[in-house]
């Protein structure tokens, strides 16, 4: 195999010691900065469970007689994960002994409208199965964008992705804040470069 990297040769570093500290210092100075203008940016957060990667990138999810418009969300929301992250099979829809089934009801006036429940061993989700559920009670209302967000969210937790509280407006933008705040962030349909950053670091 031929790897076509270029590498700086090590004797350069040595002859131009000042260069050297000239960038770090560039470098720590920008940091300042970037601290200065936005104290309060962090970016994703890990769940601490992903899918093991025997397992991606061929994540099958089973839909169990969804209603039309969480079905739509759900193609939707698997569709632009899998353009964001590169690939057109990350998620596959399928049946029988599924990684994911998704349902969704009307299970009442439950804190969640949607949620991922899962087990978890030594940091990868246990069995084949983790479960993503919509609640028809809270989402008859939302319109087939947000649903397709809360959808890209669920997704977000599947892949291995936890809450933050990260709003709209900058590189730390995240469909995996909690709340509807989500729906009115710019910049078309999530997941949004953070999400996807965090998806890097996953697989
Ligand atoms: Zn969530």
């Amino acid at each position: 195999m031929t790897t076509a990297t270029e590498h700086r040769p090590q004797s350069h570093r040595r002859d131009n010691p000042t260069t050297a500290v000239d960038r770090l210092l560039v470098v720590l100075l920008g940091l300042a900065a970037i601290f200065a203008i936005a104290p309060a940016a962090s970016g994703y957060v890990l769940q601490g469970c992903k899918f093991a990667s025997s397992v991606t990138p061929s994540v099958v999810y089973e839909e169990n007689s969804l209603t039309t418009d969480v079905a739509s969300a759900v193609s939707a929301a698997q569709g632009q994960w899998d353009v964001h992250t590169g690939s057109t099979t990350y998620f596959v829809a399928g049946s029988g002994d599924a990684n994911i089934e998704i349902n969704d009801g009307d299970y009442g006036n439950t804190a969640w409208v949607a949620q991922w429940s899962y087990g978890c061993s030594g940091g990868y989700y246990t069995s084949d199965e983790g479960n993503m559920n919509f609640n028809l009670y809270h989402t008859w209302s939302y319109d087939s964008y947000e649903l397709q967000v809360v959808a890209t969210h669920e997704f977000g937790h599947a892949y291995g992705l936890g809450h933050n509280s990260d709003g709209c407006g900058s590189w730390w933008q995240n469909v995996m804040q909690a709340g509807p705040d989500k729906f009115t962030c710019s910049g078309g349909a999530p997941p949004w470069t953070d999400d996807v950053n965090g998806w890097d670091y996953l697989y």
